[in-house]
């Protein structure tokens, strides 16, 4: 082809590629709409249920692409009614199951300016301000909980992806060679979360040993069973290596006796890991001081501010007290990329981490922290620990419910026992069945001991007393109705 008639060609197709330009006017519209959107959403609280078991209809996808535009408005329908209206909403105030969050509001703003501007957060070179802000983001958690400056850190999709960056961190600080694998020994008790386990195997460490260490009453991992564990080990002739322990587990909320297992985990030779995922940032509460101590002596550490600091789902973090070992097992140079080595000030998210292109999660973590202002939060978590503890003190004062430990956090486990000599397992699984169809509040159930435990988990924002007192009533309902039929 001429390079006239290629020009051509060319032109006669952009005036459609420009269209996916739209003009100011079609912007605003559509940002209007999608607050409209927001606002009817938060509105709508009250009259939706916290959980419906309904699944949407399928049938309704079959064109849910076309080669031509669809409006805004049928869009947005569309969302509400396939997306938003079915399963659970972990928006809500109620939503007291599994690990709340909620997701504040300026994260939404946040992720839009990141979304417009597409600053590339991976490299220094390419977004000095976006990794600036991020690496400031990682130090500020990395000094909550005492790590030095030689810390360094990536914020990741989640706790999980943050959990296997920690544990290739590990694997590659002890260098460990698929001949040492099956000679391995990793320690976590078996409250730990399958997000290490997952991330175990998929670092290849499969083949390692896993040893479980015994919990005591309050589910807390025991200083002495482990020590016992590592002498028999080091006698079998095997390699202890890495020990997991939680600030929160999420099962029972546990803390384990953090400074005791730094300790042995020192004098060992261990690389220890700290599960914070769900309790990291309870750091910044001063009614549970006493838990995090010693949490500077641990390696690596998993925080999720898509939990603790309350952001929509997409950000947690993993922060490596000796930052180059972070930066030693997740480095790499492509040609391509020389350009980039010019600027080295500050580490490179893609030097720390799994991620090249990434979401510059940085913005909807810091819009939230910047316009509310700390206290808003440390007042917050304060408020979801005493929540706990009312609701635990509740029930412990109210006939035929079993209460767990008193919560170190903000998750209690309790069950309903009936007397009249029915299945206790069976009669709580149909009791969280019924809360949950019922759709005032979402609790989860769990197995502890081969035993089904009920949970409360208030780490939503938006939940505060009213919420947790509709809870109550709303047990005490569904105990009796099961009771009389
Ligand atoms: C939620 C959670 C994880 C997993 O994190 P995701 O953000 O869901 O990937 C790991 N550990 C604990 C204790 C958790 O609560």
């Amino acid at each position: 082809m001429k390079l006239p008639d290629l020009r051509e060609k060319i032109n006669s197709i952009a005036q459609y590629s420009r269209k996916l330009e739209p003009e100011a006017e079609t912007r605003q519209q559509w940002l209007a709409a999608a607050g409209g959107y927001a606002e009817a959403f938060f509105a709508g609280f009250e009259k939706r249920p916290v959980f419906t078991g309904s699944k949407g209809k399928p049938e309704q996808w079959n064109d849910f692409i076309q080669d031509h535009p669809l409006p805004m408005a049928e869009t947005l329908d569309f969302i509400r009614n396939e997306i938003d209206a079915h399963g659970l909403d972990p928006a809500s105030e109620g939503h007291l199951g599994y690990i709340p969050g909620g997701g504040v509001y300026p994260s939404a703003i946040g992720d839009f300016i990141a979304a417009i501007a597409n600053r590339y957060a991976g490299i220094y070179f390419a977004s000095p301000g976006a990794v600036r802000l991020e690496n400031r983001l990682l130090e500020w958690m990395a000094q909550l909980i005492g790590y030095p400056a030689t810390a360094a850190g990536s914020l990741a999709s989640g706790g999980s992806i943050a959990t296997l960056t920690a544990i290739v961190t590990a694997r590659e600080a002890h260098q460990l060679r698929c001949a040492d694998i099956p000679k391995a020994v990793v320690y976590c008790t078996a409250q730990v979360h399958h997000a290490v386990n997952k991330a175990l195997r998929i670092a290849g460490l499969a083949e390692a040993k896993l040893h479980e260490v015994p919990v005591d009453e309050r589910f807390r991992m025991q200083p002495e069973a482990l020590q016992l564990l590592l002498n028999k080990d080091r006698k079998a002739g095997l390699r202890p290596f890495l020990l997991v322990a939680s600030v929160g587990t999420t099962d029972t909320g546990a803390v384990d006796p953090l400074k005791e297992l730094g300790e042995i985990a020192q004098k060992e030779g261990l690389w220890y890991h700290i599960d914070g995922a769900y309790g990291g940032f309870f750091v910044l509460s001063d009614l549970v001081k006493e838990h995090f101590e010693g949490i500077e002596l641990s390696d690596s550490l998993v925080i999720d501010p898509h939990k603790g600091l309350f952001l929509p789902y997409g950000t947690g973090a993993v922060l490596v007290k000796n930052g180059a070992l972070l930066q030693q097992s997740h480095f790499y140079q492509a040609n391509y990329m020389q350009d980039t080595l010019r600027a080295t000030e500050e580490w490179s998210p893609a030097d720390l981490s799994p991620e090249l292109s990434k979401h510059f999660r940085g913005l909807r973590m810091w819009l939230p922290l910047r316009l509310f202002g700390l206290n808003s939060f440390k007042h917050a978590l304060n408020e979801k620990i005493l929540l706990a503890r009312y609701f635990h003190q509740f029930l412990k004062e109210s006939t035929g419910f079993e209460v767990g430990p008193e919560p170190d956090l903000s998750v209690v486990l309790f069950r309903y026992c009936p007397e009249d000599g029915q299945d206790i397992d069976a009669f709580n699984l149909q009791l969280v069945k019924k809360i949950q169809e019922g759709g005032k509040v979402f609790l989860s159930s769990t197995t502890v001991d081969g035993k089904v435990y009920l949970r409360l988990a208030v780490l939503s924002f938006r939940t505060h007393l009213e919420t947790i007192d509709r809870c109550l009533e709303e047990l005490h309902h569904q105990v009796d109705l099961l009771l009389t039929h």
